[in-house]
């Protein structure tokens, strides 16, 4: 607690000499992280490769690749984004001059979670950097490897006065979050999210949570059921099923429903193998309580192809679900692994009924060529983000904002998203002192039916 409170004092400090204001400053920090990740990417993948067994090609898609890929666009857009925005002024202040300023919020507190523990720690240290912020960031305790070398990276790119990596658990986070921030930004479970939420409320600290849920993926009977099983096997399976916008269950028209089945089964031979279990591309569960949890959700389930386990190994094949029960935990709780349930519907009142039934979700993916159906469905349901036919791919556009609603969380960042994320909007008027109407002034006799037109036509 002791070397947290001195840490904060710190940057506390550090944060009131204005150093972190000046753009160049945060320029020169983010262009040496920068640095730093490409020295160190053939380590990243390694322990990457040690805490879950995920490809180079994985790590480089969905964690170094999209870091680096950030930190290009902000050392790039940096100074255009951290200008004060000109506004057009009210008729009503005249004369003025209005500005939107950025301001940094101060010294924040990051908190990561283990599934992309690379790309979901460092991308908010990288906003919080670029908004001007000392930063605090806590990573996951699940991928030790990953945590290390993330330290070594962040320890030789900045002081720790301006960005500190405290490492730990439950406990070093619940100290943490006892501590009074400027902001918080959190990735996690809704679980944990709750708690953060309580926590930052003690202080009225604003925060961002990026929490997860069961997003669902809704196909009709308009599609190329080859094309869909493609992506769908892909965006299911890519990181093991743990990926907070995965897939969590699929809802198809009951008339294609076997026949997707089928096409799905074609679709994880071609890319895992017969045997996934020896595919290099085919990471493993975090670790044995998480495997221990998917095996349990298996129970009494019609598994309908995989289905093969080993929890010594942390191994889960990919598998489908036929049908579950919609009481079953399978269908209450986030799966988060690579375990597909497939129900079916007749009708939209069937959609409904199981969308509304359930928390909204961090990601809708909708597959048809029906356009009243798509419109229909993004209308009619609230979810973070979504994509008509494909998933996950709209992490990456970083015009995009990615964030949850309700349970799925609150707030957003990605690109300039990001850097609004971390930044507050302060307004500053300039008034020009040439003119003082007496309007506003008391005395008011009189002035009423003047004061309504000034609304009324100025307003
Ligand atoms: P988690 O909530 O268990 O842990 C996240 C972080 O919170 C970790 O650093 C952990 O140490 C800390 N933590 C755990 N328990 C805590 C407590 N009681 N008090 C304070 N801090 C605590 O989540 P996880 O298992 O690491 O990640 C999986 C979850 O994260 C899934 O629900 C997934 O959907 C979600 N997620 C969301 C996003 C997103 O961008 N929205 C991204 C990735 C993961």
């Amino acid at each position: 607690m002791d070397t947290i409170a001195h840490i904060i004092k710190n940057q506390r400090e550090f944060f009131k000499t204005q150093q972190t204001k000046t753009i160049s400053y945060r320029l020169t920090f983010l262009k040496s992280l920068k640095q730093e990740i490409e020295n160190n990417e053939q380590l990243i993948f390694d322990a990457l490769k040690k805490d879950f067994k995920k490809s180079a090609f994985e790590s480089y898609l969905s964690e170094v690749g999209m870091v680096l890929s950030e930190l290009n666009l902000v050392i790039k857009k940096l100074k255009v984004w951290a200008k004060p925005k000109r506004v057009r002024a009210s008729l009503l202040t005249f004369p003025s001059k209005d500005y939107i300023y950025k301001e940094p919020y101060g010294t924040v507190l990051v908190i990561a979670p283990w599934n992309y523990p690379f790309l979901l720690a460092i991308e908010p240290v990288i906003m919080a950097i670029a908004a001007g912020n000392t930063v605090v960031l806590k990573p996951s305790e699940l991928t030790p490897n990953t945590s290390k070398i993330l330290t070594q990276i962040i320890q030789n790119a900045y002081p720790e006065t301006l960005v500190a990596v405290i490492e730990g658990g439950v406990e070093m986070a619940t100290d943490l979050l006892a501590q009074k921030w400027d902001f918080i930004f959190f990735t996690g479970s809704t679980k944990v999210g709750k708690i953060v939420a309580a926590a930052a409320a003690k202080h009225l600290t604003p925060v961002v949570l990026e929490l997860g849920g069961k997003s669902p993926c809704i196909i009709d009977d308009t599609v190329n059921l080859k094309l869909v099983a493609r992506r769908l096997v892909w965006g299911k399976f890519f990181n093991g099923g743990q990926t907070c916008i995965a897939a969590d269950y699929v809802i198809a028209k009951s008339n294609v429903k076997d026949q997707l089945i089928k096409a799905l089964e074609v679709e994880i031979i071609k890319r895992y193998g017969n045997t996934p279990k020896t595919s290099q591309d085919f990471p493993r569960i975090i670790n044995s309580k998480n495997t221990k949890r998917l095996i349990a959700l298996l129970k009494n389930t019609n598994i309908v192809f995989g289905g093969v386990t080993d929890k010594d190994q942390c191994y889960i094949a990919p598998t489908i679900v036929d049908q579950p029960d919609l009481e079953s935990p399978l269908m209450q709780e986030e799966i988060f692994g690579p375990v597909l349930p497939i129900l079916s519907y007749s009708k939209t009142e069937d959609i409904e009924h199981l969308i509304w039934s359930l928390e909204k979700p961090l990601a809708l993916y909708v597959f048809s060529n029906n356009s009243s159906f798509v419109k229909q469905t993004i209308n009619k349901f609230s979810f973070g983000g979504g994509i008509v036919n494909d998933l996950l791919i709209h992490f990456g556009n970083h015009r995009l904002p990615f964030g949850g609603v309700g349970a799925s969380g609150m707030g957003n960042y990605h690109g300039k998203h990001g850097y609004d994320a971390f930044s507050h909007s302060k307004s500053i008027m300039k008034r020009g002192n040439w003119i003082d109407p007496s309007l506003r002034y008391p005395p008011y006799t009189g002035k009423l039916s003047l004061l309504k037109k000034a609304f009324k036509y100025f307003g």
